[in-house]
Formats: structure tokens, C-alpha cells, sequence
């Protein structure tokens, strides 16, 4: 057993996690003055104020933390972060005035990532990821989520999965990683129809890559010019019977039914939802699919925004997320990301804490972090501030401490 002492604040979350993540309010973070913790490596065993630690607990040792923060561990739960090369030329062509199509005509994209992705061998590609994971931590982020996505021919779909399950081992302890498959990110040239890729590359691999027992979800881009609804329900289909995890990007160019879809098949999520209408966000208030909002692609992309007020009024389970790629979000600090969402998007604090900690751990199936409470894991993250709400006031500065 170990713990922590005189931390200027525990942010417990306790009121939002018994309300499942819904309509978060400032007091169901439910903070802890002058906080104190003990936990072992397994689950949180007591927590409340210093001042109140019963007397069996006098003999663990204790460390002294006043001038620091304990919240709930930071997940993001939304990232692409194996990839080759970069896109900083499109970015420029972008802001110089250039629209999708024209990017496209360049040789940009997707497509141009699969190229330099591609062009990697598995030792260069898991270098890349791992520094990559190493700054994400740096931020305090415990828990990040990992989507292949970028080889999208078989052997480079495995390898990539591969490459998540061994970062996932070797940070095991210390970052818990989450491997989400996704060869339906794109499709690339030389098939003539998203159904044609699916049966030729998608489901061989997902099949392969199911034997080895080393993903925990699988992901689809349902979106017009990539993946169609039936594409869509055929590879719920083929998941559901092989009992793999859902996920989906869905509704980002246009209202396309994704909530819905994935609220029927229980999808852990959907995410992006920038134009989601009003039947998918009464489908997601009355399901456990969190609705997951990536503000940073919005920024990046100078797009309008998810309509995150309303998905949080009508009840949804909203996280946020970081999107972190090459192409539309080459962002990876999700704390920045969601300090910028609170005033663009009309979030509250309670609001952003809940998408960062506990939806987001939801939207993973972790359903045993996410709150500091007894029995939970202890996942945290901490930070050298007096209150929480100069992490996000601050924006753009890092005050994570290693726990
Ligand atoms: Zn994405």
C-alpha cells in the first residue's frame, strides 16, 4: 500500500460517475480539500481528507503533495498515431486557400499517408509511435487509444496491430494502450467499391488478426466517398458474430444515420459528430455509446463544431477526444484541445472533465477508472496547480507531474 497526503485538491467525480457520465455538474466533481489517498496496485482503498485518515492507515507511507491536483486518469480515447510522414505541405496549400479536391489532385490525403506508412519497415514505424506516446504521456495523459488505419493492405493492417500489441506490453504498467483496428479507414486505389475492399482486405485481415487475440475494437470511417451504410452494418455484422468492439467515425461531412447505426449495433462510441441531427443525438441520450467530440479536427480544419451543448442537454455520455493524425488534427495534447473546446464549444469545467476522465474511459469499455473512488483502479493523473481550473485556464502549458 502507498498513498498520497495534503493534496490541495482531489478532483473525485464521484457525482458524475453515479450519474453514468450525464449532464455533469460542477458539483458532481465533487472535490476534496486537503486530500489524502491510499491505494495499492490493484484498487483505490481509502480516500478523503488528510486530517481524516483513519488509524489503521498511520503506517503507509505517505507522499507529501500540497501544491498539486489528483484527478481522475486523462484518457484520449481517439487517436491515429502510427503513421509515416507527415502533411505539413497540405496544411500549407490549405491555409494558402486550397480545397479538399485540389489536396486531393496533389497526392494528399489518406492515401498519401498510406504511401509514406507503407514505405516504413515495423522497427522505424514503432519508434515513431512509441516517442509519440511518450509526449501524449507527458501531458498526463494515462490512457491512450491507438488505431491502425494508414497501411490498408493486410500485411501492413497486421503489422501496425502488431505494433500497438507490443507498445502495449512494453508500456504496460505505465501507459494502458487500446488497440483498435481499422483497416475501413479509406479506400485506397484499385478497388472499385468500399463492399470489394471490405471482402478482399478488411475482413481477411480482421479475421487474422482476431486468431491472435490482440485487438479490443474495431473501427470504420462511415462517411460519403468512403464507407456506405451497408458496408457499414455488413462489418457490424461480421464483429458482432466474432465479438469484437465497436467503433465508428460517423456523421462528419454529413448527417448519414452513423449515431444511430451505432447506438443500434451498441458501439462503445461514435465520434466526430459534427453534423449529427436530432435523431441521432436522441438515439445516443438513450444509449450507453458515448458520443465522442474531436474539436481539435474542427480547429485544425476551421470547420463548424459538433453540437456538443445539445448532445449534453438531451443526455448523452459526451467525451472528448484528441483525432491526433496527420492530416486533420496534428495536435496530440488533448488537455490544449479541450481548453480550447470549452469556450468554442460552450462546455463547462464539470463538462470537460467528464469528456477527458470518466466518458472517455467509458468510450474504451474501461468502465473501473474514471473516477477516485474506493474499489476503483487507481488511475490518476496529477498536476503542480492549487486548483483544477488552472489546467485548462492555462491553456496550452503543462503542468503534469509522472505519478
Ligand atoms: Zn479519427
Amino acid at each position: 500500500m502507498k498513498g498520497f497526503r495534503n493534496l490541495s485538491q482531489i478532483v473525485t467525480l464521484s457525482g458524475v460517475h453515479k450519474k453514468n457520465g450525464r449532464r455533469p455538474l460542477m458539483e458532481d466533481l465533487h472535490i476534496i480539500e486537503d486530500g489524502a489517498i491510499i491505494f495499492d496496485g490493484e484498487k483505490i482503498i481509502w480516500v478523503g481528507t488528510t486530517s481524516n485518515i483513519p488509524d489503521n492507515y498511520k503506517d503507509v507511507p505517505l507522499t507529501e503533495l500540497q501544491g498539486h491536483v489528483l484527478t481522475p486518469e486523462i484518457v484520449d480515447s481517439h487517436t491515429h498515431l502510427i503513421f509515416g510522414g507527415n502533411r505539413a505541405q497540405e496544411y500549407t496549400m490549405r491555409l494558402n486557400g486550397a480545397d479538399y479536391q485540389e489536396i486531393a489532385q496533389a497526392g494528399g490525403g489518406i492515401l498519401s499517408t498510406m504511401n509514406h506508412t507503407n514505405a516504413l519497415h515495423k522497427e522505424e514505424l514503432h519508434s515513431l509511435a512509441k516517442e509519440r506516446i511518450e509526449r501524449i504521456h507527458s501531458y498526463g495523459v494515462g490512457t491512450i487509444e491507438i488505431k491502425s488505419g494508414y497501411g490498408l493492405n493486410i500485411q501492413k493492417e497486421i503489422e501496425c496491430a502488431e505494433i500497438i500489441h507490443e507498445l502495449k506490453k512494453e508500456f504496460k504498467g505505465h501507459v494502458q494502450i487500446f488497440n483498435t483496428f481499422m483497416p475501413a479507414h479509406a479506400i485506397p486505389s484499385g478497388y472499385e467499391s468500399g463492399r470489394e475492399y471490405l471482402e478482399k482486405v478488411v475482413y481477411p485481415s480482421i479475421e487474422q488478426i482476431h486468431k491472435k487475440s490482440i485487438i479490443d475494437a474495431v473501427d470504420i470511417f462511415f462517411e460519403e466517398g468512403y464507407f456506405n451504410k451497408s458496408d457499414t452494418e455488413t462489418l457490424f455484422e461480421f464483429c458482432k458474430n466474432l465479438n469484437i468492439p465497436l467503433k465508428v467515425h460517423a456523421d462528419e461531412f454529413n448527417d448519414n444515420g452513423g449515431a444511430s447505426l451505432a447506438c443500434h449495433y451498441k458501439a462503445l462510441s461514435c465520434d466526430h459528430l459534427l453534423k449529427t441531427g436530432a435523431e441521432g443525438i436522441k438515439s445516443l441520450a438513450n444509449s450507453e455509446t458515448v458520443a465522442t467530440i474531436l474539436p481539435g479536427t474542427g480547429f485544425f480544419l476551421g470547420k463548424a463544431q459538433a453540437n456538443a451543448r445539445q448532445l449534453i442537454d438531451s443526455g448523452a455520455k459526451l467525451s472528448i477526444a484528441s483525432d491526433f493524425n496527420p492530416g486533420s488534427c496534428h495536435c496530440d495534447n488533448l488537455l490544449l484541445i479541450a481548453s480550447l473546446a470549452g469556450p468554442a464549444l460552450k462546455l463547462s469545467l464539470a463538462e470537460i472533465w467528464t469528456g477527458i476522465t470518466l466518458n472517455a474511459a467509458h468510450s474504451l469499455g474501461l468502465k473501473d477508472q474514471g473516477a477516485i473512488l474506493e474499489g476503483m483502479k487507481p488511475r490518476f493523473s496529477l498536476f503542480k496547480v492549487n486548483q483544477v481550473d488552472e489546467i485548462t485556464y492555462n491553456w496550452g502549458r503543462n503542468f503534469a507531474i509522472s505519478v
